[in-house]
């Protein structure tokens, strides 16, 4: 086993990408230079905190494949992070990007730290450490990071100006992600959920399933995706029957005041201590009776030991990796209609993609054209997934994986092979 391989999100998402590249009969030697990340660095990140003492954490910066062009992906601040979970992220980065069709290779960053137990300081702190220790690996034309979990806007603009303070000008195009008043696109803080959206309209209307006020959602994760795809689908009539955060869940029957919920969370409050709502547990929401489940929280919630018991007719996976194999297989047995992580949660990609051109030009987009652009990309990508779901006979998730595999294994025979 080599060091990657220690996390189960990167051996799952490696066994798959060789089960879509066996029904393809791919040339082993393409799949044989992406089971390893081009890059890897490991970083300490040492900061004093407020009672002047000095904690040290681990960051990384996982650069997996760049064949396609600079690496892109997210910073995550989480317990969990780790070198072989973030080479596991940065691989479904190179997929996204190449399943949904952008110049863009992928990679993932993080620190193993849960970010509420700093202060603002701390965290500015944290960032910008963390920003020195790599920024000899990142920049606007080589890898360009992004908000994940725990991280977001002011986490990008204090990355940003640590970048720029190295180099000695402003570099607004190092992250996307960014407030707008620093360069930042419009669109970008909602593009995932809206993304999930707009995936979730498409797979209704291919399965003959309309949204509105009869269609109940279940949403496991109620943050930077979670919440936006809540709203979007909230406006359709949806009924968004539940959501969760780290804290546990709430529910109810006739719909979650969503907007209420929404504001409590952004103001940093916990869903456990919401008032007037049932309260109902993570794992509960998971199985629950609803005809959508979103899980937008983290990877690995559902898994072979809860997947039977999970009765949504389509699971649209906002966060990366969040069936493992084993449950994708139960679930498809149980003939639930999985969106697939690459190409269902790539709205924000997408956007960030958007906004480093954007930032390259110096010339900024109106919402709808973003909106617009955003929708189209992501119709054409679930179309091609869906012509070979239905080709290959395979469910969504092989399907995207081939499609990513595709335009991969072009592009890497047309660059050649270095030193040859
Ligand atoms: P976030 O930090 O804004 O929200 C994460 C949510 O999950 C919060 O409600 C948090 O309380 C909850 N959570 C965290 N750990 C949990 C646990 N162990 N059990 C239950 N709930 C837990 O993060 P986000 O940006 O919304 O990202 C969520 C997922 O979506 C991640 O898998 C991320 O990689 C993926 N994703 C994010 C983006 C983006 O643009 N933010 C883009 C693509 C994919």
């Amino acid at each position: 086993m080599n060091m990657f391989e220690e996390s189960e999100l990167f051996k799952d998402a490696f066994e798959q990408m060789e089960e879509a590249a066996q029904l393809m009969d791919l040339d082993p030697n393409i799949i044989e230079r992406l089971k390893y990340p081009k890059r890897a660095l490991q970083v300490a990140v040492p900061i004093r905190l407020d009672d002047g003492t000095v904690k040290t954490f681990m960051g990384y910066r996982v650069q997996h494949n760049m064949t396609i062009g600079p690496g892109k992906g997210g910073i995550r601040y989480h317990p969990s992070v780790s070198l072989s979970e973030t080479a596991a992220l940065a691989m479904l980065m190179t997929f996204k990007c190449a399943l949904v069709g952008l110049p863009l290779g992928g990679a993932k960053g993080g620190i193993r730290v849960d970010p509420r137990d700093l202060s603002r300081q701390e965290l500015q702190a944290l960032t910008r450490r963390y920003a020195t220790e790599i920024s000899m690996i990142v920049g606007p034309n080589i890898d360009i990071p992004a908000p994940d979990i725990g991280t977001d806007a002011q986490t990008m603009a204090w990355f940003m100006d640590t970048y720029s303070q190295i180099k000695g000008y402003t570099i607004p195009g190092v992250v996307t992600g960014k407030p707008i008043k620093v360069g930042g696109s419009l669109g970008r803080a909602e593009a995932t959920g809206k993304g999930v959206a707009f995936c979730i309209n498409f797979a209704a209307e291919k399965l003959d399933m309309k949204i509105d006020k009869n269609t109940t959602v279940a949403i496991h994760g109620f943050g930077k995706v979670g919440i936006p795809a809540a709203e979007d689908l909230s406006a359709q009539g949806a009924k968004i029957v539940a959501v969760s955060d780290v804290s546990g869940a709430v529910y109810n029957a006739e719909g979650i005041n969503v907007e209420l919920a929404a504001s409590w969370v952004k103001e940093g409050k916990l869903l456990k201590d919401l008032d007037n709502v049932q309260h109902i547990s993570n794992e509960e929401l998971l199985t629950l009776d609803v005809d959508i489940l979103i899980p937008a929280a983290i990877d690995g919630v559902v898994t072979e030991k809860n997947a039977s018991k999970v009765k949504a007719r389509i699971i649209a996976e906002g966060a990366n990796g969040p069936l493992t194999k084993d449950a994708i297989d139960i679930v498809t047995k149980n003939g639930i209609f999985i969106i697939p992580d690459i190409l269902c949660n790539a709205g924000g990609v997408i956007v960030s993609y958007f906004e480093w051109v954007q930032g390259l030009q110096n010339f900024f987009w109106g919402l709808d054209e973003i909106n617009n652009k955003l929708h189209e990309i992501l119709k054409e990508a679930f179309e091609s997934v869906w012509v070979c779901h239905k080709k290959y006979g395979v469910n969504m998730k092989k399907a995207a994986f081939m499609g990513a595999l595709k335009r991969l294994e072009s592009a890497m025979r047309l660059r050649g092979f270095f030193p040859g």
